[in-house]
């Protein structure tokens, strides 16, 4: 079966005024393409920088220290993979396992479906659930405890992190406008030289066009949605972001997801969260830094507050709320 990948979120670059230089660099890594864009020099280091993260937080690389780490039941990992273990634990535990770290078995066994084609028995998925969960993991002064059978996924939070680290980097080399996209996390680095702030498209699930688009001078932008990464079976499709209530792909009537937030962490994993339970919307609104805009299967946008989305699909209507 065909696993298809899409992107989610799109960005302008075009400056009104043409007079600024511009730079490009872009490769693969983290499982997606890596987009990196700058007005005036592209510093170098840029591209080293991400793999040198990447070899921390894979999921797939068998030498990353994440792996690495996954086959034992005590650890003590280095402080960015301790650190952010922690960080995606609290966030776990505050949106109900809706965003779950510890599912590396259930998401492990859909992505060996995908592979493959087929759907895993409901025997197999109900022991991986047996070897999911945040509350089963301690840890202390460093030290990460869990069950060995136990998995860390970081594939919904990783992007966000690294796509606000890579932009501290390039600020830290002298960028002081420019953007770096890693798939479904863009992290953009102040106004653009004219002044205006960079243009953030949401896809439309059902096609190639937006539904509509927000402007952002700042912070990371993070989108899951169901036309991502998926497969098909028996004319239904499968996606690739898993409610571990159930061990199945979530179904939770959002399409997409989009969280903005200055804080990767935040933006990357609330909109795994909010893409499986959409109902801890005003919840989390009210503990966490970040706006959202969520596409829904009734053609319906759910916003926050201060999210100044503008809808451009005519056949999508802002929600009652
Ligand atoms: P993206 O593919 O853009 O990273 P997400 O941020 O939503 O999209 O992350 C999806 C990935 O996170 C999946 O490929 C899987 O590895 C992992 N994952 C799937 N479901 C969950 C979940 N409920 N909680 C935490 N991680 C998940
Ligand atoms: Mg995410």
């Amino acid at each position: 079966m065909k696993k298809t990948i899409t992107v989610l979120i799109v960005i302008s670059f075009l400056l009104l005024c043409s007079c600024q230089k511009t730079a490009k660099k872009t490769f693969f890594a983290l499982d997606t393409v890596v987009e990196i864009k700058t007005y005036g020099e592209m510093p170098d280091g840029a591209e080293e920088y991400v793999k040198e993260l990447e070899k921390v937080f894979s999921k797939t690389d068998t030498k990353s220290e994440l792996y690495l780490q996954n086959e034992k039941e005590e650890s003590t990992p280095s402080k960015l993979l301790y650190g952010l273990i922690k960080r995606s634990l609290d966030i776990s535990a505050d949106t109900k396992g809706a965003f779950d770290i510890t599912s590396g078995a259930l998401t492990g066994l859909w992505d060996e479906a995908a592979e493959k084609g087929a759907l895993p028995d409901a025997e197999s998925i109900n022991a991986c659930k047996e070897n999911c969960g945040y509350e089963k993991v301690r840890t202390e002064n460093g030290s990460v405890y869990k069950p060995k059978d136990l998995k860390f996924d970081l594939g919904a939070v990783a992007k966000g992190y690294i796509a606000e680290l890579t932009v501290k980097k390039l600020q830290s080399l002298g960028v002081s406008s420019g953007f770096a996209s890693f798939g479904g996390s863009i992290a953009v680095i102040g106004d653009k030289p004219d002044g205006s702030g960079y243009k953030i498209g949401v896809r439309s699930p059902d096609g190639d066009g937006v539904i509509g688009y927000t402007v952002i001078r700042h912070g990371i932008v993070s989108t899951s949605g169901d036309y991502e990464r998926y497969f098909e079976y028996g004319g239904k499709r499968y996606h690739h972001i898993i409610d571990t209530a159930t061990g199945m792909p979530s179904q939770s009537g959002v399409r997409s997801c989009t969280v903005i937030s200055d804080d990767g962490t935040v933006s990357d994993a609330l909109s795994t969260a909010l893409f499986v339970n959409p109902s801890l919307l005003d919840e989390l609104y009210g503990k966490y830094d970040f706006e959202a805009v969520l596409i829904t299967e009734n053609k319906t946008v759910i916003t926050t507050a201060n999210a100044e989305f503008v809808i451009t699909a005519k056949d999508y209507s802002p929600a009652d709320r």
